[in-house]
């Protein structure tokens, strides 16, 4: 590799440089969704910050593995070992199979992600498809003593465990307060303590996914699944392993401990988490109002949004902030991050149509280059990136006033950074750029909405308002906002 890369370990709270196991190999694990709904605001922040990161180490010449697991089973209700599976309970609303659920979440999980154009992971695995490997490392951390069986149920014996070895290393908690944050034994627990969790949970006769076991009929324990799933596609030692911060404690700090109590360490060189999208300074939650769905921001149906917000303009504004910082939505914000983008897109077209002499690059340009480079190896740095491609935006726009003269270096370069860089790393690409079917799609809507003006115009309301039902009804959202009127399919 040309370049180091160095990223912050949640692990060590150094930033550190990227030295994979393999030389030339980076193999990456990712927790994804548990789907029983929608993806949400808060799927798109993970989602694009490991795909630049992904996409980045390919750039830099890696060879990369990227796991991102489906959580189909054991996701319990207020991420707790108790209540009812997230998954079956969406079954039992909507009175369909879970694994219908599963197909249904997973699929527009997919829709979303490439609409974002994140890239698939190189292995996708179900939770519910590794049920033998989760059994057999079940096993192991039973034979060596961290967990006990308790009524046809498994837990993971965290006092035990943490006589050998620290329990709370990675979310910064001692086992002191992890007690006093956890809830008093009801009685009608099979645990020893509030704070073990399950590896392996007895069924109830109502309960739809389970499978046999040595210990009972039941299915395994949330975060088992990530400690089995990891290392079956990338070893038991691995590079890195990223999440939302949410999923720090319990759900990684467990997914550590399992994996030292059944193979003596930890197994990830580097963990990496991501911070969470806060909505006008709140956190995002269904009972608050302020919970959206992509692709609510995507056709603007939802109360606290002004207008539709396409996906390369949410795109641009995750990749706004350092993914370890706070990022607040609002739609003043993502309304700025739209025109930043657009700014950018064009700026990119035009620096094919400028006029180049002479072979020099200019010290501005590779000042741009450096920059870039040095912000993105830096811990993935994308805020400082894009300020420097906007200084690239700045010399084009020059360039195109007569007031800089570039050199055919400088345009290979500039264009280099648009294509390798703006499309290739941060996966910004010119949405209006579509060829074949879409092309026609946009202007044949544009042409309707065109009709629909006139029509208001006229103050015939009724002709504007079947113009707009009939677009409804094949499946095109139209929002009028005080800039003209936005469509999206
Ligand atoms: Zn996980």
């Amino acid at each position: 590799m040309e370049r180091d890369f160095f990223l912050y370990n949640t692990l060590s709270r150094r930033r550190e440089k990227f030295e994979p196991l393999t030389p030339g190999m980076a193999g990456i694990y990712v927790c994804g969704p548990t789907v029983y709904g929608d993806a949400h605001l808060g799927h798109a922040r993970p989602g694009i910050t490991y795909d630049v990161l992904v996409r980045l180490l390919r750039h830099l010449g890696y060879k990369v593995r990227y796991v991102r697991n489906i959580t189909d089973v054991g996701h319990l209700e207020n991420d707790s070992d108790e209540g009812e599976d997230k998954i079956e309970k969406k079954a039992r609303l909507e009175q369909l199979e879970p694994m219908e659920i599963v197909q249904h979440y997973t699929i527009r999980y997919h829709e979303a992600m490439k609409l974002l154009n994140t890239l698939p992971p190189s292995i996708e695995p179900r939770a519910s498809g590794h049920i033998p490997e989760q059994i057999s490392l079940v096993s192991k951390i039973l034979e060596g003593g961290y967990a006990y069986i308790s009524n046809g149920s498994v837990y993971f014996d965290v006092e035990r465990y943490n006589q050998k070895y620290p329990y709370g290393i990675l979310s910064g908690r001692t086992l002191e307060n992890v007690i006093s944050n956890s809830r008093e034994l009801d009685g009608a627990d099979d645990k020893r303590s509030p704070f073990d969790f399950a590896l392996w949970k007895k069924a109830t006769p109502e309960h739809i996914m389970k499978w046999d076991s040595p210990w009972s009929n039941g299915f395994p324990g949330w975060h088992l699944e990530c400690s089995a799933m990891s290392a079956k596609y990338l070893g038991e030692r691995f590079d890195i392993h990223g999440g939302g911060m949410d999923l720090l404690f319990p759900h990684h700090e467990c997914e550590l401990a399992q994996n030292t109590a059944a193979r003596g360490e930890g197994g990830v060189r580097y963990w990496m988490h991501n911070n969470m999208i806060t909505i006008n300074g709140q956190k995002m939650g269904k009972s608050l109002g302020n919970f959206i769905t992509l692709e609510e921001l995507f056709t603007g149906s939802h109360e606290i949004l002004e207008r539709a917000y396409s996906p390369m303009a949410i795109r641009f504004f995750i990749l706004q902030a350092h993914y370890r910082s706070t990022l607040d939505f609002s739609n003043e914000a993502l309304t700025a991050a739209e025109k930043g983008y657009k700014k950018m897109v064009q700026a990119a077209k035009d620096v094919a149509n400028l006029n180049a002499y002479g072979q020099e690059l200019s010290t501005e340009i590779e000042a741009v280059r450096d920059g870039i480079y040095d912000a993105l190896c830096d811990d993935l740095n994308t805020s400082v990136a894009l300020a420097n491609l906007f200084e690239a935006v700045r010399v084009v726009n020059l360039a195109k006033d007569g007031q800089f003269k570039l050199s055919i270096k400088d345009k290979e370069m500039l264009q280099f950074l648009f294509k390798e860089i703006m499309e290739g790393v941060l996966g910004l690409v010119d949405e209006q750029s579509g060829t074949g079917n879409s092309q026609v799609l946009n202007e044949v809507v544009d042409m309707i909405l065109e009709m629909r003006r006139e029509a208001k115009a006229e103050k015939n309301f009724a002709k504007s308002d079947a113009i707009r039902n009939r677009l409804t009804g094949v499946g095109i959202t139209i929002k009028d906002t005080k800039e003209g009127t936005d469509w999206s399919l």
